[in-house]
C-alpha cells in the first residue's frame, strides 16, 4: 500500500458550499483521498510529509472539449460557420489519420493537466487514438465513441458501423480505471432520430454516458421544429435517447419546458460559456437550470474556436455571465462557480468519484501558489476561495497529481515532452493543411 500526507496552507474542496480549510492536511493511499481537514485533527502519521506552500484544490473536471482539434487551433478566424466548415475544418479533418489524434491529444492532454484539469470529456474521431495519448499522459478521460456523418468523413465508415464500433469499445473498456467510454452522437441536426434512438439503447445497455451537443445556436434545430412540432429535448425524449447517463453540451437555447424535460430526465448539462460567446451563440440559462436542479458542469468546448483548453477562464466567465443575464451581483457566488468546475462537473459527468476534496473520492488534485498578488488580501479563509475565482487562474497551478500521482512539477508536465510534442503537432498541422 501506498502511503503519502500533504500538508497545505489551506485546501479548497471543490463541494459546493465552498469550505475552505487553513492549515490543511491531505492523506493519499493507493490514488485515493484516505483523510483531509486541518492538522491539528489529523490521524497519527509515521511517514514522510510534502510541504506545500500554497493551497491544494480538487483537479478540474472539463465536461465537454473536442482535444485533438489543438491541430486547428484559431485557424480560419472569423469566418462564418458554414464557411469554416466547409473551407478550414472540414478538408483538413478528411485527411486526419488516428497518428495525428494521438499526437494532438498528448499535447492537449498536458496543456489540461498543467492548468490542473484532471479529467475531460472528450468528443473527436478516432476514440482509440485519443484514450492511447491520455494514458500516456496519466489524465482521465471519459472518451466518447463518435457518431457523425459529415463530408470528408466517408472512411468512418456508416453511422451503423459506428455504433458498433461503439459497442465494442464499450465491452472492452470496461475494467479501465482512467479510461471510461461513452457514446456521442453529434447532435440532432447531424445525426438521424432512429440512430439517435438506437445509441440511446446501447448507452442504457451498457451503461455509458451518451454526450450529445444540443441548442448550441438559435436556429440549428429550426427544421426539425419545422418537421416534427417539437423542440430537440422532447425530440430526443420521444424517440428515447434520454432516461440514461446523458449530458448535454450548451443547451443555449432551451425555454422552461425543456429544462423541465431535462429536470425529467436527470440530463446533465455541459456548460460551455466562453466557447458561446466567441461565436455569439447566447448566453445558457445556467441560474434556471441549477434552481431546477439539473447537474451542471463546466466545459471548454474544442481549441479551434474557444482557442484553449484552460477552464480557470470558464469559472470566471460563468458566473460573469450568469450574473449579467440576470442583471444581479448574486445570480451566481464565486463557491458555486468554483463548485461548476469541480464537484458540479464531478456530478455532471455522473463521476461521483471525482471532483472534491473527500475521502474515498480520487486523489486528484493541484497545488496552487497563493505568494502573489492575486491572493493579497486573505482577511478569513473563504477570501482564498474568492481571490481563486475573481483573480487568479491556471498560471498559479504548480503541480499537479491524478489518482496520487504527481503528473505536474513547479509548472512542469512530468509525463510528455512538451517540446518535441509541439514540434509534432506543429507538423502534423502544415501537413493537414496541404
Ligand atoms: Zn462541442
Amino acid at each position: 500500500m501506498s502511503r503519502e500526507r500533504y500538508r497545505a496552507a489551506a485546501a479548497v474542496l471543490g463541494d459546493r458550499a465552498g469550505t475552505v480549510v487553513e492549515d490543511a492536511v491531505l492523506d493519499v493511499e493507493d490514488g485515493m483521498i484516505a483523510w483531509i481537514g486541518s492538522y491539528t485533527d489529523a490521524p497519527p502519521y509515521d511517514g514522510e510529509l510534502t510541504r506545500l506552500a500554497g493551497l491544494v484544490a480538487p483537479g478540474l473536471v472539463n465536461a465537454h472539449c473536442h482535444s485533438p482539434m489543438t491541430l486547428f487551433r484559431g485557424l480560419g478566424e472569423g469566418l462564418p460557420l458554414d464557411r469554416w466548415l466547409q473551407e478550414v475544418m472540414w478538408p483538413r479533418e478528411a485527411r486526419l489519420r488516428p497518428a495525428d489524434v494521438t499526437a494532438a491529444m498528448r499535447l492537449a492532454s498536458a496543456e489540461m493537466l498543467r492548468c490542473g484539469v484532471t479529467t475531460s470529456v472528450e468528443m473527436y474521431v478516432y476514440a482509440d487514438a485519443v484514450a492511447a495519448a491520455v494514458h500516456e499522459t496519466g489524465a482521465r478521460a471519459i472518451v466518447m465513441a463518435p457518431l457523425l456523418a459529415a463530408p470528408g468523413w466517408e472512411h468512418l465508415g456508416t453511422l451503423e458501423e459506428q455504433l458498433e464500433r461503439a459497442a465494442r469499445q464499450a465491452a472492452e473498456a470496461e475494467t479501465d480505471p482512467m479510461i471510461e467510454v461513452g457514446i456521442g452522437p453529434h447532435a440532432a441536426y447531424t445525426v438521424p432520430l432512429d440512430i439517435l434512438g438506437r445509441a440511446g439503447e446501447l448507452a442504457r445497455a451498457h451503461d455509458m454516458m451518451l454526450h450529445i451537443h444540443v441548442a448550441e445556436t438559435e436556429d440549428e434545430a429550426a427544421e426539425l421544429e419545422a418537421e416534427h412540432g417539437l423542440s430537440v429535448p422532447r425530440l430526443l425524449a420521444e424517440h428515447g435517447v434520454l432516461g440514461g447517463r446523458v449530458l448535454a453540451a450548451h443547451c443555449v437555447w432551451l425555454d422552461d419546458a425543456d429544462l423541465d424535460v431535462w429536470a425529467a430526465h436527470d440530463v446533465a448539462v455541459a456548460h460551455c460559456p466562453q466557447s458561446n460567446a466567441k461565436l455569439a451563440a447566447g448566453i445558457a440559462p445556467l441560474r434556471a437550470m441549477l434552481d431546477r436542479g439539473i447537474r451542471v458542469g463546466l466545459g471548454t468546448d474544442g481549441p479551434a474556436s474557444n482557442n484553449n483548453l484552460d477552464l480557470w477562464e470558464e469559472i470566471r466567465l460563468a458566473a460573469q455571465l450568469a450574473r449579467l443575464r440576470a442583471l444581479d451581483a448574486q445570480a451566481l457566488s464565486a463557491a458555486e462557480a468554483f463548485w461548476l468546475a469541480t464537484g458540479g462537473s464531478a456530478a455532471a459527468v455522473d463521476r461521483p468519484d471525482l471532483g472534491q476534496l473527500e475521502p474515498g473520492r480520487a486523489a486528484d488534485f493541484c497545488h496552487v501558489d497563493i505568494d502573489d498578488v492575486a491572493f493579497i488580501p486573505v482577511e478569513s479563509p473563504s477570501d482564498l476561495l474568492t481571490h481563486l475565482v475573481w483573480s487568479a487562474g491556471s498560471q498559479h497551478v504548480r503541480d499537479t497529481w491524478v489518482a496520487g500521482r504527481r503528473v505536474v512539477a513547479d509548472g512542469v508536465c512530468l509525463t510528455v515532452d512538451e517540446a518535441a510534442a509541439r514540434a509534432e503537432v506543429r507538423e502534423r498541422s502544415a501537413a493537414l493543411a496541404r
